[in-house]
C-alpha cells in the first residue's frame, strides 16, 4: 500500500495515473468497494492528525510557577524558614502550591472547552465507493479512496489527481503561496518540489475553483500537513486583545505594588520592627494587592462563554470574536436558509400561457396533482435535466440530497409524472455559481437546458417583458426561468454559445420563513442591532420575505454578488458599525474575513467559508446569531462582574497592610491570613461569577461601543468605595473586638470574607438593584458560598488551623458583628447603585452604554 514515505521513484506525483491506480489497488472510475475501504481503515487508522499535544502535564504544572510573584513568594518562604518561622514558611509554600494547582486546572479546563469546538465543525468529503458517490466524514478516508473535489472543498487527504476540471487549489496553508495553483493529472519529474507538484492536491488545502477527482495516497499523520503538524507541535493561543490588555494591566500594577512593598519594609525597619516580620508583611502586601488570578479568570470566563455559545449552535473559531460579538451593531444576513427554512416547494409553473398550480409542502413527490399541459411538461423536464440534486425517502421523510432549489425542481417534475428516464444523457455542463446565477447542461444530440435567475435567462432568450416573474416574486416566491438552446456537441459550451435560446417558462417556489428567525430578528432589533438582508435572490422575492420580518426598505440588498458583499461590509464599517456578515460560498471568504464577525454556515457552507469565518452556525439558523450576540454580551458582563468583584478585595488587602505599617499599629490581618483569604475566596467566590447566566437586560440595551473601557468611571468609583468599606470594616472589627490579638484578627478576617460574600451578591448585577436572574440559575454561587463558610469555620475553630494561621475561636457576639458588617457592606453598594440610577439619572449608567444609539442613525436609511 502506498504512503507518503514511499520511495522517491514510486512517489505518486512522478507516476502516470494508471500506475498510481495500480499501486493503490483501486479503480479510477468506481473507487474502492465499501468492504475494502473498511478493511483498509482498520490498518491505516482514521484520517486525522494526531491529537495536538499541549505542553506535558509536568511542563504545564511547572509553568504555573514561572511568574515573578511566585519567585518573590518562594524567596520569602525561604527567608522566613531561615529565620526560624517554619510554620509560616510552610503556609506560604502551601499557598503557592494550591495556587499552582488551581491555575493548572483552570488552564486545562479552558483548553478542553476550546478543543471540543473543533470537533463540532466536521469536515466531510465526497468519495466514490462501489461506483457511487457518497458523503463520509473525512476521518473515514483510506489510501486508495477516490475522492471527488468541488469548489469550496477542503482537500481531505493527500490526493494524486486523476481527473481535473479547471481545478485551482489554494495551498497557502502548506506552502505559504497565496495565489491558487492550477492542477492537472499529468505526471511531473520525481524531484519536483512540493509547491510545484501540479498533479497533487494536499490535505488541508482549499479548492478555490473547478473540481476533479483524486486517489488518496496518504492519510492522517502521513500527509504532508501531518509532517508539518508534527514539526510545529501545538500552541493554542487562548489570548484575545482583552486578555492581553488585562495581562498588561496586571503587570503594571505588580510593579507599582512591589515598589510600595519595598517602601513599607524600609519604613517598618527604620521604625525598629524586626526585618523578618517586615518582609513577610511586604510579601503579604504584594500577594494581596496583585490581582494575579485575573488573566486566568478572564480566560475561564471566555471559555465558559464559548461553550455556552456552542450549546446554542454558534461555534466560535477565533476567540477574540467573543468580545466583538457583544459590540455588534449590524448583522448582515443571507436570506435563503438563514432567515428561511431552505425547504423549497414549487407552487406554480408558468409556460406558454398555461399556469400549473401544485400543492404540497416539503419534498414529497407523492399525491394527486392536476395533469400538466405540454408546455409546462417541457419546463419541468428542463428543471429535471439541468439538475444535480435528488430527493430520497429517509426514515419516513422525504429529504433533499444536494441543493434544495434543485431538489424542489425534481419534486415538481415528479409530481407531473416525469422521471430521470425522461432526461437524455448529459454530456457537458456549465455549473451554477453565485456570480453566474444560472446553470446549463448539454445533452446528447446538442440540446442544452438552461435554468437560473430570470434576468440572466432572458439575457439569452432576448425577452425583456417580465411582468409574470415580477408578480410571482412579489408573493415572496423564488422564481427561476428555464430555456432551451441547441449547441452542437463539437462546439464548446460557453455563455456566448447560448444566445438565441428559447424561453420555456418559469417555476416559482415557496420557502417559508423560519419561525424562530422571525423572533430572533425582533430580539436583535430590540437590542439596538440593525438587521439587513443581503441576498443573491431577486429584489421582489427578497422584499416580500423582508416584509414578513418587518425589515425596512433600505435593509434589503438584492442580487448582491460576493464582491459587492465585501464592498458593503467596508461601507458599513466606515459608517462606524461593528459588522457581522454571513456567507457560505468560496467567494464570500473575503467578506467574511473583512467583517468584524464573519459567520459561516455549518451545513450548507463550504470549507473555505468556514475557515475564513470567526464563527460557524451548526444549524445555519439566524436565531443562532442572536444567541451568540446574547452570550457575547453576557460574557462581557461576567468579565466585568469578576473584575469589579476582585479588584476591591485586592486593593483592600494591600491597604490593610500598608495602613498598619504606615500608622505603626498592629496588623489587623496577618500576612498568612491574607494569603488564606486570597487563596480561598478568589476561587470559591470570584470564579462563580463566570457561571452567572445572562441577565434579561442584556438584549434590551444598545451595543457597547468597542472603545468603551472595561472599567468605566462609574465602576472605578464603585471599586474605590468597596475598598474603603472593606478597609474600614476590618480595622473597625479588629479594634472593637476587644479580645486578645489572635481573636481580634480572626474577627477581622471573618468580617473581610463576609463582606466579600455580601459583595459577591451585589456583583450579580452591575446596575440592577435586584437581579432578575434567580439564584437557582447559578448553583455554583451557593456552592462557593457554602464552601467559603465551611472554610471560615474551620479557620476559626480547628486547633490545627489556629496554630497554622494564628487564629482563635470567637463567640456569638463576634459573629453577629461579622454578619452585621456584611449586611452594611451590601447595603452601601446597593445604595450606590440606587443613587446612580435615581439621582444621576440615566446619563451615566454604570455600564457606560450610550443612552441612545445615535451613531447608527445614518445607517437606518
Ligand atoms: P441568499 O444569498 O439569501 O442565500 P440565494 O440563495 O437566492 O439567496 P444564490 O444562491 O446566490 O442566492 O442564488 C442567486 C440566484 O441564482 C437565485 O435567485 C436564483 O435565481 C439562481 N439560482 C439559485 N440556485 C440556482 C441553481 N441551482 N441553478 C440555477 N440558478 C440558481
Amino acid at each position: 500500500m502506498p504512503s507518503a514515505t514511499a520511495e522517491r521513484d514510486v512517489a505518486p506525483h512522478g507516476l502516470p495515473v494508471h500506475e498510481v491506480v495500480l499501486i493503490a489497488e483501486t479503480d479510477a472510475d468506481t473507487g474502492l468497494s465499501g468492504a475494502t475501504a473498511g478493511e483498509r481503515l482498520a490498518t491505516s487508522g482514521p484520517n486525522r492528525l494526531p491529537e495536538r499535544r499541549g505542553p506535558g502535564r509536568l511542563r504545564r504544572m511547572l509553568g504555573q510557577f514561572h511568574n515573578p510573584l511566585i519567585y518573590v513568594l518562594l524567596g520569602a518562604a525561604a527567608l522566613t524558614a531561615v529565620l526560624g518561622e517554619v510554620v509560616d514558611a510552610s503556609v506560604v509554600l502551601g499557598v503557592v502550591l494550591v495556587n499552582a494547582i488551581v491555575g493548572y486546572l483552570q488552564e486545562v479546563r479552558a483548553e478542553r472547552a476550546l478543543d471540543a469546538l473543533e470537533a463540532m465543525v466536521r469536515t466531510e468529503a465526497t468519495v466514490i465507493r462501489d461506483g457511487t458517490a457518497v458523503r463520509v466524514t473525512s476521518e473515514e478516508l483510506v489510501p486508495g479512496d477516490l475522492v471527488v473535489l468541488e469548489e469550496g472543498d477542503q482537500v481531505p487527504a493527500d490526493l494524486r489527481l486523476v481527473r481535473t476540471r479547471e481545478l485551482r487549489v489554494d495551498e497557502s496553508a502548506l506552502t505559504g503561496e497565496s495565489q491558487p495553483v492550477a492542477k492537472d493529472p499529468l505526471p511531473v519529474p520525481h524531484d519536483t518540489a512540493l509547491a510545484d507538484r501540479t498533479n497533487m492536491a494536499y490535505s488541508g488545502t482549499l479548492v478555490t475553483t473547478g473540481g476533479g477527482r483524486g486517489v488518496v495516497v496518504a492519510t492522517g499523520a502521513d500527509t504532508e500537513i501531518g509532517h508539518v503538524h508534527r514539526l510545529v507541535g501545538s500552541t493554542r493561543a487562548v489570548q484575545t486583545p482583552l486578555t492581553r490588555k488585562l495581562a498588561r494591566f496586571s503587570k503594571a500594577l505588580t510593579v507599582v505594588i512591589m515598589g510600595l512593598a519595598v517602601v513599607s519594609v524600609v519604613i517598618g525597619v527604620l521604625r525598629g520592627e524586626p526585618f523578618a516580620d517586615m518582609v513577610t508583611a511586604a510579601v503579604a502586601l504584594a500577594v494581596g494587592a496583585i490581582p494575579e488570578g485575573l488573566p486566568a479568570a478572564v480566560t475561564v470566563t471566555l471559555a465558559i462563554g464559548v461553550a455556552r455559545m456552542a450549546r446554542r449552535n454558534a461555534v466560535i473559531r477565533r476567540l477574540p470574536a467573543v468580545e466583538t460579538l457583544g459590540s455588534t451593531t449590524l448583522v448582515c444576513t443571507d436570506k435563503t436558509g438563514t432567515l428561511t427554512a431552505n425547504a423549497m416547494t414549487v407552487r406554480q409553473v408558468v409556460a406558454g400561457g398555461d399556469r400549473w398550480e401544485v400543492d404540497g409542502i416539503g419534498y414529497s413527490p407523492l399525491g394527486e396533482h392536476p395533469p400538466a399541459p405540454d408546455a409546462v411538461r417541457e419546463v419541468l423536464l428542463a428543471g429535471l435535466a439541468c439538475n444535480d440534486a435528488d430527493v430520497v425517502l429517509h426514515e419516513d421523510r422525504w429529504t433533499a440530497v444536494g441543493d434544495p432549489t434543485e431538489a424542489a425542481l425534481v419534486v415538481s417534475a415528479r409530481k407531473a409524472g416525469l422521471t430521470s428516464d425522461d432526461v437524455p444523457e448529459r454530456v457537458d455542463e456549465l455549473p451554477f455559481t453565485s456570480q453566474r446565477r444560472f446553470m446549463a447542461t448539454r445533452h446528447v444530440g446538442g440540446v442544452v437546458y438552461l435554468k437560473g435567475a430570470v434576468e440572466r435567462i432572458s439575457g439569452f432568450t432576448g425577452s425583456t417583458d417580465r411582468p409574470e416573474a415580477e408578480a410571482l416574486a412579489g408573493q415572496g416566491l423564488r422564481v427561476l426561468a428555464f430555456a432551451r438552446a441547441r449547441v452542437p456537441e463539437d462546439v464548446p459550451l460557453t455563455e456566448d454559445a447560448l444566445h438565441g435560446a428559447v424561453l420555456l417558462g418559469l417555476q416559482a417556489m415557496h420557502d417559508p420563513p423560519r419561525p424562530e428567525a422571525l423572533e430572533a430578528v425582533r430580539a436583535c432589533q430590540d437590542a439596538g442591532i440593525e438587521v439587513r438582508m443581503i441576498t443573491g435572490d431577486h429584489f421582489g422575492t427578497a422584499r416580500a420575505i423582508a416584509d414578513r420580518f418587518a425589515l425596512a426598505d433600505g435593509a434589503v440588498h438584492a442580487r448582491v454578488s460576493p464582491e459587492e458583499k465585501l464592498k458593503l461590509v467596508k461601507e458599513f464599517q466606515a459608517a462606524g458599525n461593528v459588522v457581522a456578515m454571513t456567507g457560505d460560498g468560496v467567494n464570500d471568504a473575503p467578506a467574511l474575513r473583512r467583517a468584524d464577525i464573519g459567520v459561516a454556515m455549518g451545513r450548507s457552507g463550504t470549507e473555505v467559508a468556514k475557515q475564513a469565518a470567526d464563527m460557524v452556525l451548526t444549524d445555519d439558523n439566524f436565531s443562532s446569531i442572536r444567541a451568540a450576540v446574547e452570550e457575547g454580551r453576557a460574557v462581557f458582563d461576567n468579565l466585568r462582574k469578576f473584575i469589579i468583584w476582585t479588584l476591591p478585595t485586592n486593593m483592600a488587602e494591600g491597604l490593610v497592610i500598608l495602613t498598619a505599617i504606615l500608622l505603626g499599629t498592629a496588623l489587623p490581618i496577618l500576612p498568612v491570613q491574607i494569603l488564606w483569604i486570597n487563596m480561598t475566596t478568589a476561587v470559591a467566590l470570584g470564579l462563580t461569577l463566570a457561571f452567572e447566566p445572562r441577565e434579561p437586560e442584556v438584549m434590551r440595551r444598545p451595543p457597547l461601543p468597542p472603545s468603551l473601557p472595561l472599567l468605566t468611571r462609574a465602576l472605578v468609583h464603585r471599586i474605590l468605595l468597596v475598598s474603603a468599606v472593606l478597609l474600614a470594616g476590618s480595622f473597625a472589627a479588629f479594634h472593637l473586638s476587644g479580645g486578645p490579638l489572635d481573636e481580634a484578627r480572626t474577627v477581622a478576617v471573618n468580617v473581610f470574607v463576609a463582606a466579600q460574600i455580601a459583595y459577591l451578591f451585589n456583583c450579580r448585577s452591575l446596575e440592577q438593584l435586584r437581579p432578575r436572574v434567580g439564584l437557582r440559575r447559578n448553583p455554583w454561587l451557593l456552592v462557593g458560598v457554602t464552601v467559603t463558610i465551611a472554610l471560615q469555620l474551620a479557620f476559626t475553630y480547628l486547633p490545627a488551623m489556629n496554630t497554622l494561621f494564628h487564629t482563635a475561636p470567637i463567640g456569638w457576639s463576634a459573629w453577629a458583628a461579622v454578619v452585621a458588617l456584611a449586611v452594611v457592606a451590601y447595603g452601601v453598594v446597593e445604595l450606590e447603585k440606587w443613587w446612580r440610577r435615581r439621582i444621576k439619572g440615566r446619563a451615566e449608567p454604570a455600564l457606560g452604554a450610550p443612552s441612545a444609539p445615535e451613531a447608527r442613525d445614518e445607517s437606518a436609511v
